[in-house]
């Protein structure tokens, strides 16, 4: 295809989805045709669409989040990414559940920088009741910050996430990691439906849903768009992307590190098929793009960062965000 047929292509698809619509079946099949080998000039007219529909869909407001590592290490599950699984000889730091005021004082350093969601993350299959309360009273302080709290527990029960919202839980976080299809590949400890069970609940209780996947761990595009719609029918309002950092010791270990150049194409990939959600950058960016083009994603379609560090991996610091933020036309909140 000439740089003149794929940039006709690329407008033929993006212009619906600036004026408020998504992608038909055959747009997808056409987009799948093309994207996966965009390089130069075609993939980036292709970010710079994608950066078109975001500001149409989304507006230019940034979000930056951040989490807590609250509970680390020995998990019983087995997802073949993670350095946190007890099925796998890795350096995770591994630590029993923090005490409330620990988290929310971690919450309150991030709202002093401008971040404006906080997320509580327990390692596990599901936090047990036991530790129920502690995160109740850690989200209560959180929501009594100028920041939305957040939580990632697991596979929680209705009754479980009924207490959470009634102590400020403004979202939950549960990704679905990659497609239905693909998951068997990296994880049997439970399964896609199980994960989707957690979306469908949360749900019911009237919570918003932050679920997204993993990238780079040997899925096809046709996972990567399969993740992408099954996303969008289950109504989640945020998606964090991650790339994978492989940890040694997982059976991940040897992946190679996606290209920045492909990591690209999978951020236009979900603003295309996702073109009003919260698109997050989240985990694996330092690994991929290094610090030279950190923001690289972010001016192909995304909308949020995470910021600070991630559950085993360093990130990058709020205030330099912030500010490579507005040179890319941002409006981001002020620290405070
Ligand atoms: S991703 Fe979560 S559930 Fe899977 S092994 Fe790691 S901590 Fe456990």
């Amino acid at each position: 295809m000439t740089p003149t047929h794929a940039a006709r292509l690329v407008r033929e698809l993006s212009q619906p989805l600036v004026s408020g619509a998504f992608l038909a079946a055959r747009d997808r099949e056409r987009l799948l045709e093309v994207l996966p080998s965009a390089t130069g000039e075609t993939l980036d007219a292709f970010a710079a669409a994608a950066v078109a529909v975001r500001r149409a869909r989304i507006g230019d407001a940034a979000s930056l989040c951040a989490i807590v590592s609250a509970k680390s290490g020995r998990c019983g599950e087995n997802c073949a990414f993670c350095a946190q699984s007890g099925h796998y000889a890795t350096n995770a730091p591994q630590h029993p559940l923090l005490p409330p005021e620990r988290i929310v004082a971690a919450a309150a350093a991030m709202a002093r920088r401008g971040v404006t969601r906080f997320g509580v993350v327990a390692s596990g299959k599901a936090l047990p009741d036991a530790e129920l309360e502690s995160v109740a009273t850690a989200l209560a302080g959180i929501a009594a910050l100028p920041m939305a709290a957040d939580a990632s527990l697991g596979v929680l029960s209705e009754d479980a996430l009924a207490r959470l919202k009634a102590a400020g839980l403004a979202a939950y976080h549960h990704n679905l990691e990659t497609s239905r299809a693909f998951y068997p590949s990296i994880c049997t400890s439970r399964t896609f439906e199980d994960n989707l069970e957690v979306l469908r609940a949360c749900r019911r209780s009237g919570i918003p849903v932050c679920s997204g996947g993993l990238f780079g761990m040997g899925e096809t595009w046709a996972d990567r768009a399969d993740l992408a719609l099954t996303l969008l029918e289950a109504g989640v309002f945020s998606v964090p992307v991650n790339f994978l950092s492989p940890i040694a010791g997982t059976p991940l270990a040897n992946r190679p590190v996606l290209s920045r150049d492909e990591a690209r194409r999978i951020v236009v990939l979900l603003r295309f098929l996702l073109p009003d959600r919260h698109i997050r950058i989240c985990g694996g960016r330092p690994t991929v793009f290094g610090r030279d083009a950190s923001l690289a994603p972010m001016a192909a379609g995304a909308d949020g960062l995470m910021v600070g560090d991630y559950l085993t991996t360093s990130g990058g610091m709020p205030d330099a965000d912030r500010q490579g933020l507005r040179r890319l036309g941002f409006v981001v909140a002020q620290a405070g």
